[in-house]
């Protein structure tokens, strides 16, 4: 039998339903989600089907039919049970015990081809036990903004959650904050785990050691295999979270990202990061950006993001320390800035051409690109990209050549500053031999793609969508945003 005949055999089953799921979750028995059914839809058309993740499943893309995915997430049919999980969590500083999944379960954990085990969890599919006053849905714009910032982010080397698949399903919703009515779809996620720090905390709140000692030992059991046996094991698996969400934080700054609701329960156990609702790429180096209408007080801003996370690690020890030594959590928290700052230097020097520099050169390179990004407000993205387009080994030569032909103008007020940072450069390229030139180029124009998930750019794909229902600009976005142009 050849590839192209599997479609159309009559007892051919639906692969995505025949994967290997485990119940992983299930075995630590329903004090940690409640059962729910799948909303049921007028209308099932698949917008998006994530192909490069299908290996990662085991499948080839060519036996998956877009059949497959309308019935598997749009229909809901073939698979259960489907569980909201329980959580609480810190929003905007403020406790909230009425939290959980509220327009959303776990749709099914599956073993991938690398070994580990993955969530698939619905956005979008319908009301449950925590929706509160909602209506359980997602709108179809924020099911694009989702899948938009998972690819982008994810090749932008950022630790993400990405999305399998966004089914447009023909309800008109009503909302605050975009033209209402408004299309409605259900969008499935795939991360490593839904756990969040909010689902410890929602423990802690009914004061259940014995259950935060059972899933802590399945969160290490699943996402810290290598902890497992180990005597001090859960001091250690703190202070792992603790360098992997330091260094998150530092690849979202690095990439100009504003995540916009940094609560507790959007914060990963696995310190992965996922749940885009309001975020946006910052336009200009602005401390203060922020990127949710509704943080009246800024207190996601970009600028607060490193800080923000720390807290909320810091919060995490409270629902831990019945299980964890204080101390250790103490301890293995101070190092949260130390891991944040050398991986967001890593990050910004290769931004700026140099995989490695030493220091004071690296570091003074650092601060007077900042100053200057933050006084001139010329493009944050703009300046790195006309970095990578207009490089050439001349800028060796003398200072006046560096950025001459990039569209990179400093407004008045940062001449003096563009003429020291352009001099710094300058003199930084002179310590490198000149057949290391085509090293900085490549650097350069790897660690900075053209396409940028502007907000502009996100109203022009979703124009056409509106207008004309053509997601042509959608669908070239999302390939320009995965080869990294
Ligand atoms: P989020 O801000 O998306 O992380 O959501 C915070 C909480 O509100 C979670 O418990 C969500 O499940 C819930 N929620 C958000 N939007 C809706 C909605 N439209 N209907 C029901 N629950 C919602
Ligand atoms: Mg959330």
């Amino acid at each position: 039998m050849t590839l192209a005949e599997t479609p159309n055999t009559a007892n051919r089953q639906n692969p995505l339903l025949t994967l290997n799921y485990e119940p992983a979750l299930q075995t630590l028995g329903d004090d940690y989600y409640d059962e729910v059914a799948a909303a049921e839809f007028p209308q099932h058309i698949l917008r998006w089907r994530n192909d490069a993740l299908l290996p990662k499943l085991g499948l080839d893309p060519l036996n998956v039919t877009d059949e497959d995915f309308v019935t598997a997430f749009g229909k809901f049919q073939g698979r259960k049970p489907f569980l909201a999980l329980r959580y609480h969590g810190y929003q905007f500083g403020e406790y909230n015990p009425q939290l959980g999944d509220g327009r959303g379960f776990l749709y099914g954990q599956v073993r991938g081809t690398d070994g580990e085990l993955y969530d698939f969890g619905t956005k979008g599919s319908g009301r449950t036990p925590y929706s509160r006053g909602g209506d359980g849905m997602l709108t179809l714009k924020g099911g694009v903004r989702e899948v938009l910032a998972a690819e982008a982010l994810h090749h932008l080397g950022v630790r993400t959650s990405r999305c399998l698949t966004m089914i447009e399903t023909g309800l008109s919703l009503w909302r605050g904050d975009e033209p209402s009515p408004t299309r409605s779809s259900v969008m499935v996620r795939m991360n490593r785990s839904h756990i969040r720090f909010g689902t410890f905390e929602r423990l802690h709140y009914l004061q259940r050691p014995d259950l935060t000692q059972k899933l802590l030992d399945h969160v290490i059991e699943y996402y810290y295999q290598h902890l497992v046996g180990e005597t001090d094991r859960y001091a250690l698996f703190y202070a792992e979270l603790v360098k992997r969400v330091a260094e998150l934080v530092a690849q979202w700054m690095a990439a100009g990202f504003c995540h916009a609701v940094l609560n507790t329960d959007n914060m990963s156990i696995t310190g992965e990061s996922f749940d885009y609702g309001p975020y946006a790429f910052i336009p200009t180096y602005n401390p203060h950006f922020t990127a949710a209408y509704f943080d009246y007080y800024g207190r996601y801003c970009y600028i607060h993001q490193p800080s923000i996370c720390q807290l909320n690690l810091e919060m995490l020890q409270t629902p831990l320390k019945t299980i964890i030594n204080q101390a250790d959590m103490e301890l293995g928290l101070s190092r949260f800035v130390k891991y944040y700052l050398a991986e967001y230097r890593n990050l910004m020097l290769k931004k700026l051409g140099f995989a490695k520099l030493a220091s004071p050169a690296a570091d003074d390179l650092l601060k007077l690109t900042i100053k200057f990004l933050q006084d001139s407000q010329v493009g944050y993205h703009q300046f790195f990209s006309e970095m990578a387009r207009t490089f050439s080994s001349k800028w060796r030569d003398e200072p006046g050549l560096v950025l001459s032909s990039s569209d990179i103008v400093p407004v008045s007020g940062t001449d003096a500053t563009f003429d020291n940072w352009c001099i710094l450069y300058h003199k930084i390229l002179n310590d490198f031999d000149p057949e290391q030139m085509h090293i900085i180029a490549q650097t350069l124009t790897t660690s900075n793609p053209r396409t940028v998930l502007s907000r502009p750019v996100i109203e022009s794909i979703w124009e056409p969508i509106t207008q004309e229902n053509n997601w042509q600009p959608f669908d070239d976005l999302v390939q320009r945003l995965q080869r990294r142009d």
